[in-house]
């Protein structure tokens, strides 16, 4: 089977605390739209779950039957059946609302260009997404082609999904479907590639970093 996932997810950590749970809704949206764009993601959530079961039964992360393991590939499978059907980006030369994956578009709700988008300065709108909570930013950014993406003078944790074009951050190129991370000690300044406007979503100190006994038992399990 082709995998053709991103070649930039969500921390391993988050993944975890997605797994677990505990992840705030602004953040699981942005993992379960990456997962919907990446099979290794889907078979890493998979894998938790698993992990997470067999941690909650008090037993040994044993690996998988191989029964268990073809039904959720199985799973997987059809989920990506139902994902080829559906409407795509391609057709499109900019961003339209098919070119966001569910569940994020279900929060959306109307055309792309009749949301009520904010200008950012010359080259960036922005439009702020009623799901965050606890302290969390969520957004979805559009970029013209070319130009830097917003300074970033937060102090937390930034988490970004391209949805359609792409931008470049110092050697890396993230693309539809990529996840980048950044952090207060990260100094960057990303610009999107001239080719087409790009569309992110990004969620602002959303992450939480698993700290502390459960955090490194759990970690332990984290082979990403
Ligand atoms: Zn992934």
């Amino acid at each position: 089977m082709a995998d053709d996932s991103p070649a930039f997810h969500p921390d391993p950590e988050v993944m975890l605390a997605y797994a677990a749970g505990t992840l705030d809704e602004a953040s699981s949206v942005l993992v379960a739209t990456h997962m919907a764009l990446c099979p290794r993601c889907r078979r890493e959530s998979a894998r938790l779950d698993a992990v997470g079961g067999a941690l909650a039964d008090g037993l040994e992360p044993v690996p998988l039957s191989a029964g268990a393991l073809e039904a959720t590939l199985a799973r997987l499978e059809d989920h990506d059946q139902a994902a080829s059907l559906a409407p795509t980006e391609a057709c499109h030369d900019h961003a339209t609302l098919h070119s966001v994956p569910e569940p994020l578009r279900s929060y959306l709700g109307g055309d792309l260009s009749a949301l009520p988008w904010r200008w950012r300065g010359f080259a960036v709108r922005e439009m702020p997404l009623d799901i965050a909570g606890g302290g969390v930013r969520a957004s979805l950014i559009r970029v013209r082609a070319g130009a830097a993406l917003p300074a970033h003078t937060h102090t937390g944790v930034e988490t970004t999904l391209v949805l359609s074009g792409a931008f470049q951050d110092g050697d890396s190129r993230f693309g539809r479907g990529d996840v980048a991370t950044a952090t207060h000690s990260i100094d960057h300044r990303p610009v999107a590639t001239p080719e087409a406007e790009c569309l992110c979503f990004a969620v602002i100190d959303g992450p939480l970093r698993l700290t502390g006994p459960v955090g490194r038992l759990l970690n332990r399990f984290v082979r990403m």
